[in-house]
């Protein structure tokens, strides 16, 4: 059913040649499927276009082998040869009524010139960037500027020939040659390429320029822009060069999708950034330009992006976790069915498992990167045709996860839980500072099982081994979760530390309502969001802190996630201090005994009145051991299966379900992309 209030996200809009059905731009992502993945890739993207995004877009696409992202899993559409597979992706993202964009790139300095063999180019000579990498940029001569510019327009031939309806000349994010020569920052040249604004600007608009040439009306071209650079020296800004980039080249492109660079404050987590956080960088756009105006600001109420649009701050609504967490966004919107959205929790998983090289993860849709090979949909899951008694024990992120999954396959699930909310970890995870929005993994699963008749749900039901027999179920899943350790044990260090047993906090004491008594000392050997996160809180309440960790940064993982130098300034902020490569050997007189961690060397104890170690958890046994024990078959999922991220949580709670269907391959082996073999 049509809801009237959001009839303007549904009008087509006309981009050059071209007409997109709606106001859903699905953005140019990183998917983590290089062009070695093409059938995964195309069954993220298929899905998207069946799910009702207007415009698909294809991920960062190399013109040529000198933009080398060595190692990191991107597109390339270098020669004839690429043709045919975008084209496939293209022909699938038709066949639902989408549109097709690609982005076409070269990555200049952020090259690194290790796969392909050729050195990374740039404005001028310097280092590429990513400064501790040893490669160089080469500073390109006027034939080099002559065969990047033959390169972009070639690309635009083969996209047009692919059956693209949009092609993207990309400049954002720090990672474009034409925003390198754009930078004064990079761009230290003495020719007509560098200096003044002018000249700076050249590359991009005769690049611009010829690719509308090339397109010639068949094809509309797009301009990805940053428009506001957050940080480094000489900075482009909305109200400097940001904008005057904007107003020399207004009506160049069919369409402008502006943001802001680099890609850490692009993609902000909840932690950090509210919904819509860029409109006061990018509003300024629409009214410098007679083009659309596309822009992005982890969108997932259908309220706020009325409001952007109804307001003149952007034309189209573009998503790129939002359509990961919810491809079927856009279409539940269309259909008035605002409470089944399943919001994007803005956590970086998804950037991080691409950092990673791999496939993309999401926290909130365990369907991703499984369209293809394991045939998940989003929304569907094979009906059973001999409903079963389920019964869940544990109602956090995994049990939720796999009794949504089972019910609707039309199981009779009952859920039990000792605690008096369902939820888990992740209830009480989201009450801490700025944690919230993490809440909308168990808000999104609980309302859906409540609107379900099969599925009964059983708050304060602890559950032992009698109980469970009792309750004569035809499956039985454990989803009883994990704790964390207290006597010291880490990810670094195995072995007990002493002092720590008798005397440590650990986080679920915290999340409990444990007393805590200033000044804090928080020991992190986990190394993800917990310990700055608990560290951030407590701060916040007025407890004088200090973080001590073994590694010589704090938080590795957070680096992935892109959010590692907002916590680190978060704590410093904080008045946090913080105390990299310091191995805790002992707690003594209420003081953590250190040594340096690369050598040894004692350091000066660091005395709080409460200890907080954030070290390991421990998968919760004893029911599965009980059960085991009296022949009772049963399954153990999620972190009471092996301790992890939410994201696995929610993985496992969903591939155990399927598993239970049915549906999975015995021997574990899904669908393989095969190189193929030329001897
Ligand atoms: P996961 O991340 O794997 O979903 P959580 O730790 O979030 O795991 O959730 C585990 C849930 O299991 C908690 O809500 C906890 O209260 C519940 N639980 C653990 N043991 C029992 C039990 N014996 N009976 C009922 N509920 C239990
Ligand atoms: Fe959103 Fe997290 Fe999923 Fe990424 S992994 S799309 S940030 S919920």
């Amino acid at each position: 059913m049509l809801n009237g209030q959001y009839d303007i996200l549904f009008e087509p809009l006309k981009i050059g040649p071209v007409t997109a059905p709606n106001r859903f731009v699905m953005m140019p992502y990183a998917n983590g499927h290089s062009y070695l993945m093409p059938n995964g890739a195309i069954g993220i993207r298929e899905m998207r276009a069946e799910g009702g995004w207007g415009i698909i877009g294809m991920q960062l696409s190399e013109i040529d082998p000198t933009s080398d992202l060595s190692g990191l899993p991107y597109e390339r559409l270098w020669d004839e040869g690429d043709v045919a597979v975008h084209a496939k992706s293209v022909e699938r993202i038709h066949a639902h009524g989408a549109l097709a964009s690609i982005e076409l790139a070269h990555t200049g300095l952020r090259s690194r010139g290790a796969e392909n063999g050729y050195p990374a180019m740039g404005p001028s000579s310097l280092p590429t960037l990513k400064p501790e990498m040893p490669y160089s940029a080469k500073a390109m001569d006027k034939a080099d500027i002559k065969r990047l510019r033959a390169s972009f327009r070639a690309a635009i031939g083969r996209a047009k020939r692919a059956g693209y309806d949009m092609a993207y000349v990309y400049a954002s994010h720090d990672a474009s040659i034409l925003w390198h020569f754009l930078s004064p920052h990079y761009n230290q040249r003495t020719d007509e390429y560098g200096g003044s604004f002018v000249n700076r600007l050249r590359l991009l608009r005769e690049v611009l320029e010829e690719a509308r040439d090339e397109a010639a009306g068949d094809m509309a071209i797009a301009l990805r822009f940053a428009v506001h650079e957050a940080s480094g020296p000489k900075r482009i800004t909305c109200d400097g060069e940001g904008r005057h980039v904007v107003e020399a080249l207004a009506d160049l492109p069919d369409l402008w999708d502006v943001n802001v660079s680099g890609w850490s404050v692009d993609s902000t987590t909840s932690r950090y950034a509210r919904q819509g956080y860029q409109e006061e960088f990018t509003s300024f756009v629409k009214q410098v330009t007679n083009k659309p105006v596309l822009g992005v600001g982890r969108f997932t109420s259908p309220d706020t992006m009325v409001s952007q649009i109804k307001r003149g701050v952007l034309d189209m609504i573009g998503s790129a976790r939002a359509s990961i967490a919810d491809p079927f966004l856009p279409n539940k919107i269309r259909e008035g069915r605002i409470e089944d959205i399943r919001e994007c929790i803005a956590c970086n998983i998804c950037v991080s498992t691409e950092l990673a090289g791999v496939p993309v993860r999401c926290t909130q849709n365990p369907t991703m990167s499984e369209e293809w090979r394991r045939g998940w949909h989003p929304e569907k899951v094979p009906a059973t045709t001999a409903a079963q008694n389920v019964l869940i024990v544990g109602g956090g992120p995994s049990g939720l996860e796999a009794a949504l999954t089972l019910a609707r396959a039309g199981h009779e699930v009952t859920v039990a839980d000792k605690a008096d909310q369902l939820g888990g970890r992740v209830r009480r995870e989201a009450t801490i500072k700025n944690l919230a929005t993490w809440g909308r993994v168990v808000d999104y699963r609980l309302y859906q099982l409540q609107q379900m008749g099969n599925v009964h749900l059983f708050p304060e039901s602890e559950l032992g081994a009698d109980g469970i027999a009792d309750f004569e179920a035809d499956q039985i899943i454990l989803a009883t979760g994990s704790h964390w350790l207290r006597d010291g044990q880490g990810r670094s260090n195995l072995s007990p530390i002493p002092g720590f047993q008798n005397a440590a906090l650990t986080p679920d004491d915290v999340l409990d309502g444990a007393e805590i008594m200033g000044p804090v000392v928080v020991y992190d050997d986990d190394h993800y969001y917990m310990a700055n996160a608990l560290a951030a809180d407590l701060a916040a309440k007025g407890h004088e802190v200090q973080i001590v960790t073994p590694m010589p940064t704090l938080a590795g993982w957070m680096g992935n996630t892109l959010e590692q130098p907002r916590m680190v300034a978060e704590l410093l902020a904080a008045g946090v201090r913080m105390s990299p490569n310091s191995s805790a050997i002992g707690w003594q007189e209420d003081a953590l005994q250190v040594v340096r961690s690369d050598t040894g060397e004692p350091q000066m104890a660091i005395s709080g009145a409460t200890l907080i170690a954030v070290t390991r958890r421990l998968p919760d046994t004893g029911l599965s051991d009980a059960l085991t024990a009296r022949g009772t078959a049963h399954r153990v999922i999620g972190d009471a299966e092996v301790p992890g991220t939410i994201q696995t949580a929610i993985y496992s709670g969903h591939r155990h379900a399927r598993e239970i269907l049915g549906s999975e391959p015995a021997d574990r082996i899904f669908k393989r992309e095969r190189p193929t073999l030329f001897h």
